[in-house]
């Protein structure tokens, strides 16, 4: 197969589903999703959410700060895609005058929480209005289960007003609990993988990005990486639910629990597995003149990115040197 990104060839990777591209490094997966086909795959969405909720709260709330900090942007309304519980709609409801969230799985739609908000059932972006357009755009753990980004981006574009922001959370192909997966993998305990890419579950993922496939990916649509953060995707807070979730025997989970939390201090060390990515319409060249601040936060913005690209080459190559 090829790359839906760049175009390049893919060759295979560590399973008959999985496929790496040869130039911008994004992996693929060709799993499929069964979203609403009944309860065969259900999970348990109650035990999910209480060990979860803490933790993302605390990552949304560092997410719109950081939009806030963003020059030349304008918070009038938002679309977050994939919405689920409602809590990215929760946390942007006091900062917005205009939430909308966007949801296809019958079973963690919420319902609207204020006048505000509102909620619809559906995907990105047949869900929308005929020219519905919005202020900023989020998938928080949502664009890496979606088929053919290509065509996505370009409708991520389309439904952005001027100057408008996407931001894209997800795991990326250089965190630390990705990469030990892919060495369990070589070593013939797939187990491990399978679960980072969701396989059996009821939308599996569909890529692991890389930072440059990303830039890549949306480019042709006029959209510029302007801010990157990498975030933690293990704290404290919810850890104990989180475990009980993946592991119903309270021994075994109790044990999982100690471990986990005798090594967090070493995983801070180690590299994030998850990342935030702040993409913008390239503004007119005059109305950049015309900002000689937003000019050097675009500039700071680029070089902390490539401080992330630097570390994440790094990262691959000393990967690459371990095999
Ligand atoms: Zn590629």
């Amino acid at each position: 197969m090829d790359c839906d990104i760049c175009g390049a060839p893919c060759v295979r990777g560590l399973a008959a589903w999985h496929f790496v591209c040869t130039d911008c490094r994004t992996e693929h997966a060709t799993l499929s999703a069964s979203l609403n086909l009944g309860d065969s795959h259900a999970l348990d969405e109650v035990a999910r959410a209480s060990g979860l909720v803490k933790l993302r709260r605390r990552a949304y709330d560092a997410v719109l700060n950081t939009l806030h900090g963003l020059d030349g942007t304008t918070r009038h309304s938002v679309l977050d895609v994939g919405s689920a519980h409602g809590w990215f709609l929760d946390a942007a409801a006091d900062r917005f005058d205009h939430v909308v969230g966007i949801e296809p799985d019958d079973r963690v739609r919420s319902a609207p929480m204020s006048d505000r908000v509102s909620v619809r059932a559906g995907y990105f972006p047949d869900a929308l209005h005929p020219g519905e357009t919005f202020d900023v755009i989020v998938f928080n753990d949502v664009f890496e289960h979606i088929p053919a980004a290509r065509s996505t981006a370009h409708a991520v574009a389309q439904r952005l007003k001027p100057n408008g922001v996407v931001i894209i959370t997800l795991p990326v192909h250089s965190g630390f609990f990705y990469r030990l997966s892919k060495r369990l993998a070589h070593l013939g305990i797939a187990r491990p993988f399978e679960r980072m890419w969701q396989c059996g579950f009821p939308s599996p993922h569909r890529y692991y990005f890389s930072q440059d496939g990303l830039v890549r990916l949306f480019a042709p649509s006029g959209l510029h990486l302007v801010h990157a953060i990498r975030q933690r995707a293990i704290a404290l807070d919810g850890l104990w639910q989180r475990i009980r979730y993946a592991e119903p025997n309270r021994a075994a989970a109790a044990c999982i629990y100690g471990a986990a939390v005798a090594t967090l201090p070493l995983l801070r060390l180690l590299p994030e597995d998850t990342a935030t990515y702040f993409f913008m319409q390239k503004e007119p060249a005059s109305a950049r003149a015309a900002s000689p601040v937003a000019e050097q936060r675009v500039n700071d913005a680029a070089r902390r990115r490539g401080d992330v690209e630097a570390d994440e080459r790094k990262q691959q190559l000393q990967s690459e040197q371990h095999r």
